[in-house]
């Protein structure tokens, strides 16, 4: 694949995680997951991870310069080898601050996919996910929609699988809003620059990858 600098544009519980790990995996790139990151802040209990978690608990954005520091610090290490962004940029003003970034390694972003699926579909999906309180994978719901018991066992590890705190229905249709109103705006930015690819988010998950791979090759 030609492509080797990516970012994963799409509203929360789009697949962006799952089909970054995965595309990740397949290609030999590190995925840069900053809900990962930051989550993984909160777990240890640091500074960043106890402002972050004020944000996320309430379903707002981290401020940009924050967001900027921290992947500007990921970045340093993982430029050369290419990289696929997963849930950054998600402003405007870090989608620039990025671009100013890049440009001084002389690395720019090439591809920009955005999984597109609808509000009302994700507020149904991301209400049932359950994620591993141990390796982090995502428990999708049954096929008929119901959710998989909060405290059974994941089939990964064996670790707890709990309701991240964002992932309640209230918090994710403020998350919609939020994306909608900041986020929604980085795509046209993309757009602008001839690197948007749209990918139909809403058909089984395998289904979504092919639709990236094909994006990314063409
Ligand atoms: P995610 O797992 O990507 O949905 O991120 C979970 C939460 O982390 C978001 O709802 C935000 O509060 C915060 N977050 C992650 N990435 C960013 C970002 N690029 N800018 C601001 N906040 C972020």
């Amino acid at each position: 694949m030609a492509v080797s600098r990516i970012v994963l544009l799409g509203p929360p519980g789009s697949g962006k995680g799952t089909q970054g790990k995965r595309l990740a995996a397949e290609c030999g790139m590190p995925q840069i997951s900053t809900g990962d990151l930051l989550r993984r802040a909160v777990k240890a209990g640091t500074e960043l991870g106890q402002m972050a978690q004020r944000y996320m608990n309430a379903g707002q954005l981290v401020p940009d310069d924050v967001m900027l520091g921290l992947i500007r610090e990921v970045l340093a290490n993982a430029a050369s080898s290419g990289f696929i962004l997963d849930g950054f940029p998600r402003t405007i003003a870090q989608a620039e601050g990025l671009d100013v970034m890049l440009v001084e390694i002389v690395q720019p972003v090439q591809r920009a996919l955005l999984l597109d699926v609808d509000g009302e579909v994700l507020v149904r999906r991301i209400s049932g996910r359950r994620v591993c309180a141990n390796c982090g994978t995502n428990q999708a719901p049954a096929a008929d929609g119901t959710p998989a018991a909060v405290g059974t066992r994941c089939p990964n590890c064996g670790g707890e699988l709990i309701q991240r705190d964002d992932d309640r229905e209230e918090t994710v249709r403020k998350r919609l809003g939020v994306y909608d109103q900041q986020t929604a705006p980085v795509v046209a930015y993309y757009a602008a620059q001839r690197k948007l690819a749209r990918v139909d988010g809403d058909q089984p998950v395998d289904d979504v990858y092919a639709a990236m791979l094909s994006a990314l090759s063409n």
